[in-house]
C-alpha cells in the first residue's frame, strides 16, 4: 500500500512540469487567440476555458511523451563521437524530405486526374504513402552504410563534430531549415495570400511549451506557486467554459465567430446546433405590420440559371410554367445574384448581407455559416409561419455539414434529384392542404439540376449544342416549378410564387465555362419573377440584387423590413406591389470570394444600365444597354461616370470590414 502510494507520487511528481507547462501554454495561446477579439474580461475568460479545454490535454500529452522519449534516449550520456548514428539521421531528413515531395506531388496528380472526388483519392494517398515508406525503409540500410563511410572519416578527423549532442542539435536546426525553405519558397508562392494568423496561437502555446520546461528546472523553490498559479488559472477558465456552452449561448456563439482556436475547440468539444438552438426563436421576431396579411410564400431557387435563357428574358429554354408566373405577376428585368458560386450566394440571399460581409467557414462545397447570422425561414418561423424546406443537397442542407442554411426550416427534406424533391414538396403540399388551422407557409426549394447540366446531357462538341443542351435542362426545371404550382390551381388564397437562381453559368462568355469564374452577366445576370396576390403583372426595370429578398420577403409576408448592421438589403416589395416606380439608380453589388477554388479578389457594382469591374488590378465599365456582353470597356472613355461607380464600388468593399453582428 505504503509502496503503492509512493510510486503515485512519484509519478505525480514526474509530471508536474508537465502539467504547469500544459496550464502555462494553454493560457497564453488563448492570449494571443483573444488579440483582436472583443467580448470584454467575460469573453476573455471563457474564451481562455474554450482554448484550454483543448490545449492543456494535447499539451500535457505532448510534453509527456517527448520528455519520455528523451529519458529513453538519455542524450546526456552520449559522449563518443557517433559517426553510425550521424548517417543514419543525414538517410532520416532525406527520406522525410523525398516522402512529402512523392505524397504531394503524387495526390496533386491524382487529385487533378480524378476530380477531385475524396474518397478515390485518399485511397490513392494512402497507398501512395505506404509503398514510398517501404521502399525507403528497404533502402535506408544501405544508403545509411554509404553514408557511414563517409561520416566516420569525418569523425576521425573532426571528433568533437560527431558528439550525438551536437548530432541531435544540427539535425533540428537542420528540419528548420528545410521547413522554412519549403515554406517561403514552395508553399506560401503556390498558396498565395495566406492567413498565416491561425498559425500564431499555436506558434505561442509551443514556444512558451518549450520555455515552461526550461523554466522548470531554474525556477526551483518557486516551482510549486507558479504550477498552483498556472493550474488554478487554467482550471477557473476552463469551468467557466462549461458554464458559457450551458449558459451563455451568446458568448459561446461569439467566441466560434471570433477565435479561431476558441472556435476550434468549442466545434470538436461541443455541440454548436444545440449551443445556438438555446437562442430563442423569438429573438429573431419580424415586426408585424398592423392589420397586414400574411400570405404563403413558395421560394423556389434554382441553381445556376442564367436570365438570358429564360423565355422572361427573351430566351428559348421551354418554360411555360415560369413564363406563366411571369405574365401573372412582376418580372424583374435587372436582378443580380450576389456572388457566383452557390456557397457564397446562397447564404447572402438569406441572410440579407453582401457576400463579403456573411461569416463562415468553408465545409466542403458550402459555407458553414457563423451562427450569429440570423436567416431569412427563422424570421419568417418566428413571426408565425410554418416553414418547410425541400433541398438539394445533403452537402448544403444535410445535418452532417452544419452549415446553418437549414437554420428555421421545421420540415426539410433533402433529395438530390430534383424530380423526385418536386414530387415530394408536391405531395407534401396536397397532405397539408387537407389539414384544418394551417399557420402561413413558407416553403423553399433549391433545385441543382443546371449546376450539372453537362452530367445529365453530355458535353456539347460545339458553340449550338451548348446552348440546347443547357436549354434542355432549364426546360427540365420547369416541369418541376409545374408540380410547385399544381396544388394551388384555383385556390382561395393562392401562395406567392418567387423564383430566381443563385448565379448564372458562362456558355464561353469572356473564354469561360460554367461559373465562380467572374462577374460578367452572364454568371450574375439572374431571373428574378414573383407572382401571387398583390403583386402587380408588370416589369421592372430598376436593377435589384438578391440581397434585398430577406427585407423583400418580410416584407411581402406582412413584417417591417429588417434594417440596421445586420441586413444590407433593401425591400423590392413596394416595386413589385406597384406601390413604388422604378428609380433609374437602382444598385447591385457582388463579390467572387477567395476560398478552396476560387481565386477570389473581384468585385463589380451595377447602377441603372452601367456596370463597374475590379479584379484588384483594372477596373472594367460597362454599359449593358448597348453592350450586353460586355464587351467593350468604357474605363477610358467615360471618365466620370467611372469615378462615380468607382466611389460606390469603394464604399462596398470598405463596409466589408465592418461586423454584421450587432
Ligand atoms: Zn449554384
Amino acid at each position: 500500500m505504503l509502496q503503492l502510494r509512493s510510486r503515485l507520487v512519484r509519478s505525480l511528481r514526474a509530471l508536474a512540469p508537465s502539467l504547469f507547462a500544459a496550464c502555462a501554454a494553454a493560457l497564453v495561446a488563448a492570449l494571443v487567440d483573444s488579440l483582436d477579439g472583443n467580448g470584454g474580461a467575460f469573453g476573455l475568460a471563457a474564451g481562455a476555458g474554450f482554448v484550454s479545454l483543448l490545449v492543456v490535454p494535447v499539451a500535457f500529452a505532448t510534453s509527456a511523451i517527448v520528455r519520455a522519449v528523451a529519458a529513453a534516449w538519455q542524450p546526456g550520456d552520449w559522449r563518443e563521437p557517433a559517426p553510425r548514428l550521424a548517417a543514419w539521421l543525414v538517410v532520416i531528413g532525406v527520406d522525410a524530405v523525398v516522402l512529402a515531395a512523392v505524397a504531394f506531388l503524387g495526390v496533386r496528380w491524382f487529385a487533378r486526374v480524378s476530380a477531385f472526388q475524396p474518397m478515390a483519392v485518399s485511397y490513392f494517398a494512402s497507398t501512395l504513402c505506404a509503398t514510398s515508406s517501404l521502399a525507403l525503409v528497404a533502402l535506408a540500410r544501405p544508403t545509411a552504410r554509404a553514408v557511414g563511410a563517409a561520416t566516420a572519416r569525418i569523425a576521425v578527423r573532426w571528433p568533437a563534430a560527431m558528439r550525438p549532442l551536437v548530432l541531435i542539435v544540427a539535425a533540428i536546426a537542420g528540419v528548420a531549415a528545410v521547413a522554412a525553405i519549403a515554406w517561403f519558397s514552395i508553399v506560401l508562392p503556390s498558396l498565395g495570400a495566406f492567413d498565416t494568423s491561425v498559425l500564431y496561437a499555436p506558434a505561442a502555446a509551443l514556444a512558451t511549451l518549450i520555455a515552461a520546461h526550461v523554466l522548470w528546472h531554474r525556477l526551483a523553490n518557486a516551482r510549486r506557486i507558479a504550477a498552483a498559479i498556472a493550474f488554478a488559472l487554467a482550471a477557473t477558465a476552463m469551468a467557466l467554459a462549461l458554464v458559457a456552452s450551458r449558459t451563455w449561448a451568446n458568448t459561446t456563439l461569439e467566441l466560434w465567430g471570433d477565435r479561431a482556436v476558441a472556435g476550434f475547440a468549442i466545434d470538436h468539444l461541443f455541440d454548436l446546433d444545440r449551443i445556438r438552438d438555446e437562442v430563442p426563436i423569438s429573438t429573431y421576431r419580424p415586426i408585424a405590420r398592423a392589420g397586414a396579411d400574411h400570405p404563403d410564400i413558395i421560394f423556389v431557387t434554382i441553381d445556376t440559371v442564367r436570365a438570358d435563357h429564360t423565355p422572361p428574358y427573351g430566351g428559348h429554354a421551354e418554360m411555360p410554367t415560369l413564363a406563366a408566373l411571369a405574365e401573372r405577376g412582376t418580372v424583374f428585368d435587372w436582378a443580380f445574384s450576389p456572388s457566383n458560386v452557390t456557397r457564397r450566394s446562397i447564404p447572402s440571399m438569406i441572410t440579407g448581407l453582401d457576400a463579403d460581409r456573411v461569416h463562415g467557414r468553408v465545409v466542403g462545397w458550402a459555407l458553414r455559416i457563423d451562427p450569429r447570422h440570423v436567416v431569412l425561414a427563422e424570421r419568417l418561423r418566428a413571426g408565425g409561419y410554418e416553414t418547410a424546406g425541400f433541398m438539394c443537397c445533403e452537402g448544403f442542407w444535410g445535418t452532417e455539414m452544419h452549415t446553418g442554411l437549414q437554420h428555421g426550416l421545421e420540415h426539410l427534406e433533402i433529395e438530390h434529384d430534383g424530380v423526385g424533391l418536386a414530387k415530394r414538396a408536391r405531395a407534401w403540399l396536397e397532405a397539408r392542404q387537407h389539414r384544418a388551422g394551417n399557420r402561413p407557409l413558407f416553403l423553399w426549394i433549391h433545385i441543382l439540376e443546371p449546376h450539372n447540366w453537362t452530367a445529365i446531357t453530355g458535353d456539347p462538341h460545339n458553340e449550338a449544342d451548348r446552348t440546347r443542351f443547357y436549354d434542355r435542362v432549364l426546360g427540365m426545371c420547369d416541369g418541376m416549378l409545374a408540380d410547385l404550382v399544381a396544388p394551388f390551381q384555383g385556390a382561395a388564397k393562392p401562395p406567392i410564387f418567387v423564383v430566381t437562381a443563385d448565379h448564372g453559368e458562362a456558355l464561353g462568355e469572356h473564354g469561360h465555362a460554367f461559373h465562380s469564374t467572374d462577374l460578367y452577366d452572364s454568371q450574375i445576370h439572374v431571373p428574378l419573377v414573383i407572382s401571387g396576390p398583390g403583386v402587380a403583372a408588370q416589369r421592372v426595370s430598376e436593377t435589384v440584387s438578391s440581397t434585398n429578398l430577406v427585407p423583400s420577403l418580410l416584407d411581402l409576408a406582412g413584417f417591417e423590413p429588417p434594417t440596421g448592421r445586420a441586413i444590407d438589403g433593401r425591400s423590392f416589395a413596394p416595386l413589385a406591389t406597384g406601390a413604388r416606380a422604378s428609380k433609374p439608380d437602382g444598385v447591385a453589388f457582388a463579390a467572387m470570394i477567395k476560398d478552396r477554388s476560387n481565386p477570389g479578389g473581384v468585385t463589380a457594382l451595377v447602377e441603372g444600365t452601367w456596370k463597374i469591374i475590379d479584379d484588384g488590378k483594372h477596373l472594367e465599365l460597362y454599359d449593358v444597354s448597348t453592350d450586353p456582353d460586355e464587351k467593350t470597356n468604357l474605363a477610358a472613355r467615360e471618365p466620370a461616370k467611372l469615378a462615380h461607380l468607382r466611389e460606390l464600388l469603394l464604399a462596398k468593399q470598405r463596409e466589408a470590414a465592418v461586423s454584421p453582428f450587432e
